[in-house]
C-alpha cells in the first residue's frame, strides 16, 4: 500500500503532553500549525518554526491532519464547535485524530452529523506519562480505521514507542483501552499505598515488605517500579494533574455504566482519588492519594527514611 505521509500536522492542546509531543514532530521534519488558549506554550515552538493559528478552525485549514491533545470531552467539544471551531475549517475528507483520554461520544456525534463529508476521526489516546511525551517513547491506542492508522504512522512514530503503537478495533476502543490502563493502575495505586501503611504500621520495614511484595504473588509492575516515585523521590507526579486523574476516573465509571457492568471497586478508588484532589488541590500530582495514607499513619513511605 502507498500513500502521501501528510506533512502539514495541526496540534491544538500544548500542555504537559502536548508540549512534548509537538517538539518531537518538529524533530521528526513535520511542518506544525499549533493552537492553545495559551499562547504562550507555543513560543518555543514557533521559535523552530511552527505556525500559530488564532483558531482551531484555522489550525484544521491549513493541516494536512489535526490532532487534538485536549483535557476532557468538554473541551474536546468547545474546539470542535462554532464559527471558529476544528469542524468549520477542516476540509470535506480531512483527518482528525483526538489523542486526549475521553469517550467516544463526542467522535460519534461528530461523524453522525458530518457524515456525507467523508471525514476520517481516529480516537488514539495514550500512555507513558509526560515524561513518554518528551522523550517519543509513547504508547498509543488506536480507535478506528486501520487504514487510516497506516498512512499516519510516521506522525504516530514521531511521538511514540514504534513497538507500542496499537490498532486497538473499531473507532472508540482506543478510549475504552485508555480509560481501563488507567482505571487499573489507579486501582494498584490505591491498593499499593494500602497495603504499605498496614504493613509499616505494623512495624514491617518498608523495604522488607515491599521486597516481600516483590518476591510473591502479589507482585505488580506497580509495586516493582512505579511506586518507587513516591519511595526514592517523593515524587507524585506533578505532570499528570490528579483534576484529570479524577475526570479519567469519573468517564471510567460512565463507561461501566452505559456497558452494563457494575464498577463497585472502580467507584471507591473514585472516591479516594477525589478526597485526595479536595484536600491536595486540582493541581497535585496523580500519585497524590498515597500522601492520604501517609498523612493517616503519620509516615512518609520512603526507602530511605522508614525503618522497623
Ligand atoms: P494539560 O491540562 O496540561 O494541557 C491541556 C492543554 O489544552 C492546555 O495547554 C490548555 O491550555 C489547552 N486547552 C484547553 N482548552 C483549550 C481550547 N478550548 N482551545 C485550545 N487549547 C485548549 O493536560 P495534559 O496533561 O497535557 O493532558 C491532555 C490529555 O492527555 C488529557 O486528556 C489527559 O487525561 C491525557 N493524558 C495525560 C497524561 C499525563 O501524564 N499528563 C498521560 C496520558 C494521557
Amino acid at each position: 500500500m502507498s500513500f502521501e505521509i501528510p506533512q502539514r500536522v495541526g496540534f491544538i492542546g500544548l500542555g504537559n503532553m502536548g508540549s512534548g509531543m509537538t517538539r518531537n514532530l518538529q524533530r521528526a521534519g513535520f511542518a506544525l500549525i499549533v493552537n492553545d488558549i495559551r499562547r504562550e506554550s507555543a513560543a518555543e515552538l514557533i521559535a523552530g518554526g511552527a505556525e500559530w493559528a488564532e483558531t482551531p478552525a484555522e489550525v484544521a485549514a491549513q493541516s494536512d491532519v489535526v490532532i487534538t491533545m485536549l483535557p476532557t470531552p468538554r473541551h474536546v467539544e468547545t474546539v470542535l464547535s462554532g464559527p471558529t471551531g476544528l469542524l468549520a475549517g477542516i476540509a470535506d475528507g480531512g483527518t482528525w485524530v483526538d489523542m486526549s483520554t475521553s469517550v467516544p461520544d463526542v467522535a460519534n456525534r461528530v461523524r453522525a452529523e458530518n457524515a456525507a463529508r467523508g471525514l476520517h476521526i481516529l480516537d488514539a489516546p495514550v500512555s507513558g506519562m509526560s515524561v513518554g511525551a518528551s522523550n517519543g517513547m509513547l504508547q498509543i491506542f488506536v480507535g478506528g480505521d486501520a487504514a487510516d492508522l497506516e498512512r499516519l504512522r510516521p506522525i504516530f512514530e514521531a511521538m511514540g514507542d514504534p513497538e507500542k503503537i496499537l490498532h486497538v478495533g473499531a473507532a472508540g476502543t482506543g478510549y475504552a483501552v485508555k480509560l481501563m490502563i488507567n482505571q487499573l493502575w489507579f486501582s494498584h495505586l490505591v491498593a499499593t499505598a494500602e497495603v504499605l501503611s498496614i504493613g509499616v504500621k505494623a512495624g514491617v520495614d518498608l523495604g522488607v515488605l515491599r521486597n516481600s511484595l516483590i518476591a510473591s504473588p502479589a507482585n505488580s509492575n506497580f509495586v516493582q517500579n512505579d511506586i518507587l516515585s513516591i519511595l526514592d523521590n517523593g515524587d507524585y507526579d506533578e505532570g499528570f494533574a490528579i483534576a484529570l486523574a479524577c475526570k479519567d476516573l469519573g468517564l471510567s465509571i460512565d463507561l461501566a455504566r452505559s456497558v452494563g457492568v457494575p464498577a463497585e471497586l472502580s467507584s471507591l478508588v473514585e472516591q479516594i482519588y477525589r478526597r485526595a484532589r479536595a484536600q491536595y488541590g486540582d493541581r497535585a500530582g496523580e500519585m497524590t492519594p498515597v500522601k492520604l495514607y501517609e498523612d493517616l499513619i503519620g509516615v512518609e513511605l520512603r526507602l530511605e527514611t522508614v525503618t522497623a
